[in-house]
């Protein structure tokens, strides 16, 4: 059991809202989707927008991208050999696994995913993507870094400033909500979920709501893996989450992804 456990990946990526959601005309809406189209080699063909229904995030519900070895005799043997992950994915693909990237390819054809969203929840394209966001916009962006931990603080801010990023720090909830209300240059918000007074959750539901908010993007930092509050999150309208500890790169290409896809 412990072996099958082992040989299950999943992933979540978000279904697209029933209510907003549109079907693509055939051509690529912008360079993203068309470089995406490429990426995986398939077409777009179901647009996400926003509305009431989905929380303007344009999406609602979920599809599970599940890569499921099966466990045979000769994959067992492997495993007790301690192969390597090269050798032991080789053997499953023989076996007859479909990696999460052809699962979630079938989601894309069947209109219930965007290109997008999978880019999102695979991350596969997103670190080779796109130059510097921060260098091609005018203004560089403004960043609002929630935590109350203040070394993932300085971490981050580092990471974010070395893009370019302006950063702007806010150790709470409450005083992540004010600094929003009071200033307009916040073009996006990396938000920790175990906040002090206000939690992140807390402040996420509240940015959703409020209508001068509602579209920024919102990065969550989570410590838990638990799959159920993943989904929760998106939900509820976070735009990614990243696991703590941070994992440089990929914590940049996740908070770049979300700023592209909001400018588009
Ligand atoms: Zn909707």
């Amino acid at each position: 059991m412990d072996a099958l456990r082992g040989a299950l990946a999943q992933r979540l990526a978000r279904r697209v809202c029933k209510v907003c959601s549109t079907p693509v005309d055939g051509v690529p809406g912008d360079e993203q989707e068309a470089r995406l189209e490429k990426t995986y080699g398939i077409k777009q063909t179901v647009r996400a927008h926003g509305c009431e229904a989905c929380g303007q995030t344009g999406y609602r519900g979920r599809c599970p991208i599940i890569e499921v070895a099966v466990v045979t005799p000769a994959i067992v043997q492997l495993i007790q050999s301690a192969a390597g992950t090269r050798e032991l994915a080789a053997a499953a693909r023989a076996a007859g696994m479909r990696p999460m990237r052809d699962v979630a390819a079938d989601y894309v054809r069947a209109g219930l995913t965007t290109l997008e969203e999978i880019d999102r929840a695979l991350g596969e394209s997103a670190q080779a993507a796109a130059p510097e966001a921060a260098a091609e916009t005018e203004t560089a962006p403004h960043i609002l870094l929630v935590d109350d931990d203040v070394v993932i603080r300085k971490t981050a801010r580092k990471l974010l400033e070395n893009q370019g990023f302006v950063v702007v720090e806010a150790a709470d909830g409450d005083a992540a909500l004010k600094r929003l209300q009071t200033d307009d240059s916040v073009d996006m918000m990396v938000l920790d979920l175990g906040l002090p007074k206000l939690g992140g959750r807390e402040v996420l539901r509240a940015v959703r709501k409020d209508a001068k908010t509602a579209g920024l993007p919102v990065v969550v930092l989570t410590g838990e893996t638990e799959e159920r509050l993943e989904s929760q999150l998106m939900d509820e309208g976070a735009d990614d989450y990243i696991n703590k500890p941070i994992d440089p790169k990929r914590f940049v290409a996740r908070v770049k992804a979300a700023l592209r896809r909001a400018a588009s």
